[in-house]
């Protein structure tokens, strides 16, 4: 394509929200083949809500939602963000109940984030984690079959369970959902009729992967991916002989991002993920996918 013809689409991806980086992303759209998704943030909303908590020790339901408050409140996880709403009305609750007002919650020393699994940190002297079954295992930390149970129940809904130790044991476990955003199933259909075949790579787990892939259609699902892995997925893809996209949010997804021949980032994503990409999807709405390549097929063939 010619400078002027990049400026032109440039410029016409700028009034309708896509924001292309340059005119390499803009050169090899048109080519793509195959679209990988990210699931949370970017096929799904990106708000979770807590829909269940459980208590799996002794500890008490103030304790535990101190502790995990603490773990997770400098976490930019949109899970950490749910999470934090929920127990601060939870504690509240708590607190008015006693009519006491005893503040404990503070933030944890040593936060450490573990991409695609959880955090960690110390609270107190108390060593907290919150995350995933994979966090769990990387710290040794046992899931007996009851949380086993509760994991498997609330995953076939398309749950995301996270689970919470202290001290090397599971204290307890919550629920979220994060429904899928409202366009996301047309998208991928109108995918489809382009000639484009989309794939869900995601941190998450294999169940609520699968339940959110049927949602919105997809049918090619890798779950369980940490970020070296969903840049890995697309190397894959590449090397088959496709030109591949990735539409991510995370700081998780930055590496696949790069990798893809076209980056796209959702605008309300991280900070990484944005700087990652090639083109930012300024309404975080999926149908700017479609925007995207769109710009590029007419700037390839001289429509303007
Ligand atoms: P996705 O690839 O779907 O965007 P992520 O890679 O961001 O998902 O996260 C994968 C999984 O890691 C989450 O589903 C959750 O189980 C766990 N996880 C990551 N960060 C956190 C956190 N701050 N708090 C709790 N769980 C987390
Ligand atoms: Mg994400």
């Amino acid at each position: 394509a010619t400078p002027t013809a990049v400026m032109v689409a440039t410029g016409k991806g700028a009034s309708l929200g896509v924001l292309i980086k340059g005119g390499n992303a803009l050169e090899k759209a048109h080519k793509v083949k195959a679209i990988v998704f990210d699931k949370t943030g970017t096929l799904t909303v990106g708000k979770p809500e807590v829909v269940n908590v459980m208590l799996f020790s002794s500890v008490s339901m103030e304790d535990f939602c101190d502790v995990a408050i603490a773990a997770e409140a400098n976490s930019q996880h949109p899970i950490a963000k749910a999470f934090l709403e929920h127990a601060r009305k939870l504690r509240q609750k708590i607190e008015s109940n006693r009519q006491s007002n005893n503040q404990h919650v503070t933030e944890a020393k040593d936060f450490e984030v573990h991409p695609g699994t959880g955090v960690s940190g110390k609270v107190g002297d108390k060593m907290v984690l919150v995350g995933n079954k994979r966090l769990m295992q990387t710290y040794n930390v046992t899931v007996g079959p009851e949380i086993e149970g509760y994991i498997s129940e609330h995953e076939q809904q398309a749950r995301t369970c996270v689970l919470v130790s202290i001290d090397g044991k599971i204290a307890g476990a919550f629920a979220v959902t994060d429904p899928v955003k409202p366009e996301a199933k047309n998208v991928i259909l109108y995918l489809l009729s382009m000639g484009i075949s989309s794939i869900m790579v995601t941190g998450d787990n294999w169940a609520t992967a699968t339940a959110i892939a049927k949602e919105v259609g997809i049918e090619k699902v890798i779950a369980e991916m940490d970020p070296i892995g969903k840049a890995d997925r697309i190397k894959d893809l590449q090397m088959r002989g496709l030109t591949v996209a990735m539409v991510g949010d995370g700081i998780n997804d930055s590496p696949a991002l790069v990798a893809a021949d076209v980056g796209m980032a959702i605008g309300a994503g991280t900070d990484v993920a944005i700087e990652a990409a090639d083109i930012v999807l300024i309404k975080s709405n999926l149908e700017d996918v479609v925007t995207a390549i769109d710009l590029s097929r007419k700037t390839i063939s001289r429509i303007w």
